[in-house]
Parts: C-alpha cells; sequence; structure tokens
C-alpha cells in the first residue's frame, strides 16, 4: 500500500478507538500526523496534561488498530502532555523530571553529544563503546543521530532491523556490540519529518522496545546540539553521564558549552569532554602538530568544571577505517588511536558508579 494510502487506512481503523469524553480518535484534535516510513508507522496523542493515565486504553487500542493495518510495519503510538519545550528556555534554575525511569535490562546508559555535527562524535561514540566492551563489559549502541544517523555505516551495518512477533525489535550485532539506529527507520531525507513527537517517540520505542540482553552499559549517539531528543531522553531515562566531543576550535565550544548548559539543566551528570581532531600526527614522521593550537578543550573543561576525559589525534587511519565499516579499535586495537579510545574509556568507568556484575 502506498504511503498516503495506509495513513489514510489508519487514520480510519482509529475511528473505532473510543477516546475519554466521548468521540472516537480519528476525530480527535490531538492526533498528530500518521507518519509511515518503510518500517514503521508513528503517531502521536497529544492530552491535558494529567490525562495520560486515562488516554492509557485508548494509545493501547490505536495501537492494535494501527498494527492490524500496518503489516509487517512497527507501529509507534505516543501519548504527549504536550510538546515539550525546544530551547532550553527554562529560567528558573534547574528543571527537575518527575518522570525519569531506567531501561529493563540496561544498567547503565551513557550518551555522547556535541555542539554541533562533524566534530567527529558518532566515530567517538562507537570506539567509546568498544573500548568499554575491550574492559569486560556487554555493550550496546543506540544510534539516536536522526539528522545524520551514521553508525550503521561506522559498525559496516546494512538493512534494518528485525522485528520479533511480538513486536520487539532484535538490534543488529557488529563486533559484539547490539546495535539499533533510528536511520534505519527513516527513509533518505527523511528526517525533516520527523518533527519533535515522531522522533521522540522512536528514540522511546527503540530504547524500551529492543532485546537488548541484559547490556552494563548502552552508549546513545545523541544528534549534534541540543533539541527534542535530548530533553526527551533526559525527561524520561535515568541517564548515568554524557560525553561531550569537541573539536579544538573556540567555535565548537561555544556551540558545545550551550549542549552542556542544556544538560545540566536536566541535571544530567556530566562525565566530560573529549577533545576530537586534537592534534595531527604526520603519517611519515610520526612528528606531532598542533595545527588547532592545543589545550582548548582542556581549559574548556576545566571552565565548565567537567572533567577532560582526553583527546584523539586527527589521523588518516580514523577516517579510513571508519569509512570502511571497521572502527579503528578493531582495525587497529594496538595502535595509538585505539589506547587513546581505551583510555578515554578507562576514565568514563570511574565516572560511572559501579556496575554491579
Ligand atoms: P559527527 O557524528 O560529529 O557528525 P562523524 O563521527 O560522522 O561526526 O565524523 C565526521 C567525519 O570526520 C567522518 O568522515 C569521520 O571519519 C571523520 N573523523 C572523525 N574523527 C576523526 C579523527 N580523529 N581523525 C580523522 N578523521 C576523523
Amino acid at each position: 500500500m502506498a504511503d498516503p494510502d495506509l495513513a489514510a487506512a489508519i487514520k480510519s481503523a482509529l475511528a473505532a478507538v473510543e477516546i475519554p469524553g466521548g468521540g472516537d480518535l480519528a476525530g480527535y484534535a490531538g492526533l498528530s500526523e500518521i507518519i509511515v516510513t518503510p518500517s514503521a508507522v508513528a503517531f502521536a496523542i497529544a492530552v491535558a496534561p494529567g490525562m495520560e493515565v486515562a488516554f492509557g486504553p485508548a494509545r493501547e487500542a490505536a495501537q492494535r488498530a494501527a498494527q492490524a493495518v500496518a503489516g509487517t510495519r512497527k507501529v509507534m503510538v505516543s501519548l504527549t502532555g504536550g510538546k515539550p519545550p525546544t530551547s532550553p528556555s527554562f529560567s528558573h534554575g534547574k528543571t527537575v523530571a518527575p518522570g525519569k525511569a531506567s531501561v529493563p535490562g540496561i544498567k547503565r546508559i551513557i550518551a555522547i553529544g556535541s555542539g554541533k555535527g562533524g566534530v567527529g562524535k558518532s566515530t567517538t561514540a562507537v570506539n567509546i563503546a568498544l573500548a568499554l566492551q575491550a574492559e569486560g563489559l556487554a555493550v550496546g549502541v543506540l544510534d539516536a543521530d536522526l539528522y545524520g544517523p551514521s553508525i550503521p555505516k561506522l559498525l559496516g551495518i546494512e538493512g534494518r532491523s528485525a522485528i520479533r512477533d511480538d513486536g520487539i525489535f532484535l538490534p543488529h550485532e557488529a563486533f559484539d556490540l547490539k546495535v539499533m539506529s533510528i536511520g534505519s527507520m527513516l527513509v533518505k531525507d527523511q528526517a525533516v519529518v520527523w518533527r519533535g513527537l515522531m522522533a521522540t517517540s522512536a528514540l522511546r520505542q527503540l530504547l524500551r522496545e529492543t532485546d537488548w540482553s541484559n547490556l552494563d552499559v548502552l552508549v546513545v549517539d545523541l544528534p549534534p546540539g541540543t533539541g527534542d531528543i535530548h530533553i526527551s531522553l533526559a525527561q524520561q531515562t535515568v541517564v548515568d553521564g554524557v560525553v561531550i566531543v569537541s573539536t579544538p576550535q573556540d567555535l565548537a565550544l561555544i556551540d558545545a558549552r550551550k549542549a552542556i548548559d542544556m544538560l545540566r539543566r536536566f541535571n544530567v551528570p556530566l562525565l566530560g569532554l573529549v577533545e576530537n581532531m586534537s592534534y595531527f600526527i604526520a603519517p611519515d614522521t610520526g612528528t606531532r602538530y598542533d595545527i588547532f593550537g592545543s589545550g582548548g578543550a582542556e581549559s574548556a573543561a576545566a571552565d565548565l568544571g567537567m572533567p577532560f576525559l582526553g583527546a584523539i589525534p586527527l589521523v588518516m587511519s580514523i577516517r579510513q577505517a571508519s569509512d570502511a565499516g571497521t572502527p579503528p579499535m578493531v582495525a587497529a586495537p594496538a595502535g595509538p588511536e585505539a589506547a587513546a579510545y581505551r583510555a578515554i574509556g578507562r576514565q568514563i568507568l570511574t565516572q560511572l558508579p559501579a556496575i554491579p556484575r
């Protein structure tokens, strides 16, 4: 069925779903647009504050009704008390999230963020995940970077993740990491239509409806900057800490400061700053060049009152290995880049509350 037809068919099916106060869901003003992608259908039901519990049965009925029409596509229906703010505009100190929940089967969640794109956040996320694995931990990666989901490419993963009969996602496996990507639900250039609610709904389901099978650590690759995904993750999930990746240029650090400020307001622990593309090692002589000046991120970390976790050099081998779908931690585990990632992984572990065995 063509996508617009499927959306219309689902909307018709929602006419059979009763909502609190009378009436049906298809005619309800709080029903969002129905988004159809090759593997998923997503929509949200906006409800007045305090009405979430009353709408619970309607959400479940909507899920069933939509699933009956959607075939093999995974249906994601979320209830929302209204669109969360997209910028940290709350000026009364820290925002305390009442409804944070941990994810069953995952002991620790760490997120990797950056002020802007292109600083090597995803590359760093993948190699940090592998560095934590090298410490003997069971690790997963959730690619939540809606605007540039690059984790599948970095890990050489193709195709969509499988869905079990009971609707639970089965993650991809790469280098013994369990991997899910929001990208596998999108077709190219579709991110723009996945506005706030759709994106946060997808994130919640990827987190909570994936068979992660007992991870010690889930590494979440956030989109750059700040936005709905960050706010939703920070509000709804117990995040043990965030690592910020930055390049040495001041501009990137200014952007990074904004992201850090937002996370602080949500009381998300900041594990520290990683400086990526920090210095250049000449392939022929091995000489180190601090091409952007040195110590920018380290002193910025001190300014920001957060630990400096380490620096990763700008080296061709990182780009080449990453582009080939084999992260440097795997391609050259004895190399200096892998050593730098491992040192960062160990630093992160010292910041995390001990992981129960
Ligand atoms: P982001 O997630 O911040 O958008 P990516 O991780 O996708 O950034 O990296 C952007 C590009 O920079 C990729 O081509 C990647 O291979 C390259 N890259 C990342 N880190 C390094 C590094 N330390 N040295 C060389 N190239 C790097």
